[in-house]
């Protein structure tokens, strides 16, 4: 068999979309893992929709995938050009061809004509399809038309009696029925190319053999099957793979929340989550495992174990999913990634030096789910001492009553005699504080760490209070009972309220 040869091929009209990622990564998986070649095709021959800015997303995107093309813009290869747009006179070329061995013909019904027989089969409750009228055209009929000034299309001459059986790698044999199919324009009045044309034209230009994209592409697949046929071509191999949905079942969208793969990467996934999260949404291994590296899941890749029914896409999955490569980095590695989350949230970190940073990052652990996470569980170490928000649920939870408060005021004196004031001592003293006053450790602990962070949640709360300092510890808890008890009787307040 020749080698390998596939394509990703976006329309420059966007940015990348979870779903066309994973049509990407499928055909970057299968190359890789069948030795082959992964080219990058941009499809910009919609002039009015395609842009510079999607196609820099776009690539932008698939690099920070890591899925990286061996032949394509920037990289160019020898079955260029790779812009569909550039290669306007190959596609009329082959126009001319089938229109000189007739397998195509000009078409010169208006606008309104079509429109007319459209409302026809709709009053008779019948499919439209159109009738073939400029099938046989005479000589005289098309010279009137021409003289006339009309505008024509091109046609497929689309053999009525045939049957298109596409062979798809993933869903088996799909039958179409010819006839259901119409003498479909595929070149415009400017005698320009329309996609299902010009995507088989490249592909065959491009040595592609297999053609893996989304299930939305099925319907064309039987058009292009025919233009591939009335070319001598043989047709590449197809795999439809399925469509993403939401949890509740349908199509994948904006409403849904972030659906670009540059969404995620600025929320703080890793892209090794993202490319193990994207393939396990159709595909599956031989037995239960979900964490896949890069190179697991090009050694055992097969279009044969690619569902066919829609996924599901479940964005906590793919946190925890990215939790666990957050988990597998180093704490520099971890602290490089954070830092930029934090400078976003208008944290001042540069000042802050680096071991403590990565202190910072340590304590904070495997609660560290995405890098944007470290904002909520560490973003109060950067903030000033009378500035840091307190969480109305953290205080509605942790100050309901007096006691708590009086938890705030009275550990002061204890916290301001610790000396060293380092984890071990810190540790020591607040224990024993605790069990001299005989209240349940949670129902102490959790008021001083909202008083000092305002939230309920973060790294231990002795690291909290060494990495804080004393100094700051003490302000804090100073601040804490001056404010306190205002903003608790307000959180009661809208509780009650509520
Ligand atoms: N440009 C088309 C798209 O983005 C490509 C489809 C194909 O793979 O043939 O949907």
């Amino acid at each position: 068999m020749d080698s390998v040869r596939v394509r990703f091929a976006p329309s420059p009209t966007g940015y990348l979309h979870l779903g066309s990622a994973r049509t990407a990564l499928f055909n970057w998986l299968f190359a890789r893992g069948q030795g082959g070649t992964y080219i990058l095709r941009v499809d910009d021959t919609d002039d009015q929709r395609s842009t510079e800015e999607s196609m820099r997303s776009i690539f932008g995107s698939l690099e920070w995938l890591g899925l990286t093309w061996d032949e394509g813009p920037g990289v160019g290869g020898d079955r260029g050009p790779y812009f569909q747009a550039q290669r306007l006179e190959r596609h009329q070329e082959c126009a001319r061809q089938l229109l000189d061995t007739g397998k195509a013909y000009y078409c010169y019904c208006t606008r309104e004509e079509l429109q007319a027989k459209r409302e026809h089969a709709v009053r008779e409750k019948r499919p439209y399809r159109y009738d073939g009228r400029c099938r046989e055209l005479s000589q005289d009929q098309r010279e009137h038309f021409e003289a006339e000034g009309r505008t024509k299309t091109v046609r497929l001459l689309v053999d009525r009696a045939g049957r298109i059986v596409v062979n798809d790698l993933i869903l088996g044999d799909v039958a179409v029925e010819a006839d259901t199919l119409d003498d479909f324009i595929f070149m415009k009045p400017n005698f320009g190319p329309l996609y299902n044309f010009t995507s088989p034209v490249d592909d065959a230009d491009m040595g592609i053999t297999h053609v893996i994209r989304g299930q939305d592409h099925m319907s064309n697949t039987p058009r292009q099957i025919l233009f591939c046929e009335a070319l001598g071509w043989t047709p590449p191999a197809f795999a439809h793979s399925p469509m993403v949905h939401n949890l509740q079942g349908r199509k994948l969208s904006k409403r849904d929340g972030a659906v670009g793969v540059e969404d995620y990467r600025d929320m703080g996934f890793l892209p090794e989550a993202m490319v193990n999260y994207l393939a396990r949404l159709a595909w599956s291994g031989e037995g239960e495992q979900e964490i896949f590296s890069v190179q697991e899941l090009v050694d055992q890749f097969t279009l044969d174990r690619v569902g066919k029914s829609p996924s599901r896409f479940d964005p906590k999955k793919l946190t925890w999913l990215n939790g666990h490569y957050v988990g597998e980095k180093t704490v520099a590695q971890r602290t490089d990634g954070a830092g930029p989350f934090l400078r976003r949230a208008g944290h001042e970190i540069d000042d802050v030096p680096r071991d403590k940073l990565e202190r910072i990052v340590d304590a904070v652990g495997d609660r560290l789910h995405t890098y944007a996470d470290i904002v909520t569980y560490a973003g109060y170490f950067f903030t000033p001492d009378d500035a840091y928000d307190f969480d109305p649920a953290a205080l509605k939870k942790w100050f309901k009553g007096p006691e708590a408060l009086s938890v705030v005021t009275d550990v002061r004196q204890t916290i301001a005699a610790i000396d060293p004031f380092d984890l071990a001592t810190i540790e020591e003293a607040t224990r024993e504080w605790i069990e001299h006053r005989g209240e349940k450790v949670i129902s102490v602990l959790q008021p001083i760490r909202v008083a000092v962070t305002g939230k309920m949640v973060g790294p231990s709360l002795f690291d909290v209070l060494e990495l804080l300092g004393k100094d700051a510890v003490l302000a804090r808890l100073d601040r804490a009972a001056a404010e306190l008890p205002g903003l608790t009787t307000q959180a009661d307040g809208e509780s009650g309220q509520s």
